[in-house]
């Protein structure tokens, strides 16, 4: 077992159990790729067993702090079983659901997203690509899913030295896959959707939508990148008559009226709207629409804390426009799910986007992930969407 020694003082984030060692703090120690590491304080002191990545910044992921474990197949298939029952209590209400959402799971830099019988992993860390084929294994068995679909094609991949990578690993055939959210039915493809396919990060807060359309009798709804139009979904299911989905994406759009058919409400209820969001509130302004809610849910302007501070400029603009096309009394949920703007820092500017529309508003509700995407208080980096319901007055 190679060893990786920290300098003196750099053993406090492990100590807090935060599962990262960036390269900086290390005084000695190499391994292969993936490779499981003994990782100590200066003094010999041991601190946890890691993958060391040779390429990233992030040089070591912790798999365990605990120094009698063994970390082999059956400490995978200890936590995936755990991860697993943590998603069985949720009772979720649909068979979309991720089953791994990474550190939070004890698992670095591994994503496994349900859809009915098939499963889709995105692997980002060495770590996890090293144990591939056991973790494969493992999820299969312990899910029951028939099929294991790999989505490694995120760009960080190349921060670890990883190539991209897309495909079966166990099982082939179709990629498109009916889901079932809400009492909904949702296409999702493994193969083309964004992410692993799907946004089921934002699950609980389509049906939070659903709800308080139903609730305020809204009819007028604006669903701004609505991607294949869950939350579009929703609005006609909580009794809208009259929405519009704007993407830039046409498959995206393709998808979003296929929902709307396949969940058998009324075609002529919606329209899509292929064009940018910001020039579509401008174009809205100017001929004096008005709507009862509308979403606005922008992919991550800020994926860290370098960009935040040309995200907040995008995301206050985008949050103006849209309070100039609600009607009194209307509500807009509004999203970032960029890991580098913090909560506090959306909700200012948000407010600060109402003041320059001359809104007022109250905050009906604060939104954050669905609980199978879990946050643990050892690791604040994995806490990304938040959300704020608010509704003028
Ligand atoms: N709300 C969706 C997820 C949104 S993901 C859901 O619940 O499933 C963000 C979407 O924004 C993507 O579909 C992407 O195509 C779209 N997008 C990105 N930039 C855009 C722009 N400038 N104008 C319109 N759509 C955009």
């Amino acid at each position: 077992m190679k060893v990786i020694t920290l300098h003196e003082g750099r053993e406090r984030s492990l100590l807090r159990r935060h599962p990262w060692v960036f390269e900086s703090s290390i005084v000695s120690g190499k391994a292969d790729s993936g490779e499981t590491v003994r990782v100590q304080a200066h003094d010999g002191r041991f601190l946890a067993w890691a993958a060391y990545s040779p390429a990233s910044m992030i040089r070591l992921r912790a798999w365990s702090f605990v120094e009698t474990e063994r970390i082999d197949a059956a400490f995978f298939a200890r936590r995936i079983a755990h991860a697993l029952a943590v998603r069985e209590t949720l009772q979720i209400d649909g068979d979309g659901v991720r089953l791994i959402h990474g550190e939070a799971d004890g698992l670095p830099g591994l994503v496994v997203d349900r859809y009915g019988d098939t499963l889709c992993a995105q692997i980002t860390s060495a770590a996890a690509e090293r144990w591939k084929s056991v973790i494969g294994a493992e999820l299969l068995k312990a899910s029951g899913a028939a099929r294991l679909y790999e989505r490694s094609d995120a760009s960080v991949r190349g921060l670890e030295g990883l190539a991209p990578r897309t495909g079966w690993i166990i099982g082939e055939g179709d990629t498109q896959v009916t889901i079932r959210e809400h009492g909904w039915r949702l296409n999702v493809d493994v193969a083309t959707g964004h992410k692993t396919g799907f946004y089921l990060d934002q699950r609980d807060n389509r049906r939070i939508f659903a709800e308080t359309v139903r609730q305020f009798g809204f009819k007028r709804v604006l669903n701004c990148f609505c991607y294949t139009g869950g939350f579009s979904i929703a609005a006609l299911a909580g009794g809208a008559t009259d929405v519009t989905s704007v993407d830039s994406s046409g498959p995206a759009l393709a998808h979003a009226e296929a929902h709307v058919a396949l969940n058998g409400f009324d075609p002529a209820q919606h329209r899509t709207l292929d064009a940018d969001v910001n020039r579509t509130l401008r174009e809205m302004i100017d001929r004096g629409e008005r709507f009862d809610a509308i979403v606005l849910d922008p992919p991550k302007f800020a994926p860290s804390a370098a960009h935040a501070e040309r995200a907040a400029r995008a995301y206050k603009d985008i949050n103006r426009l849209a309070f100039g096309l609600l009607r009194p009394g209307g509500a807009l949920f509004t999203f970032s799910c960029s890991g580098g703007i913090s909560g506090d820092l959306f909700h200012k500017i948000v407010a600060g986007a109402g003041l320059d529309a001359g809104i007022d508003a109250r905050i009906h509700a604060r939104l954050c992930a669905a609980p199978d995407h879990p946050m643990t208080v050892t690791f604040p980096e994995g806490e990304y969407l938040k959300g704020l319901v608010l509704v003028t007055t």
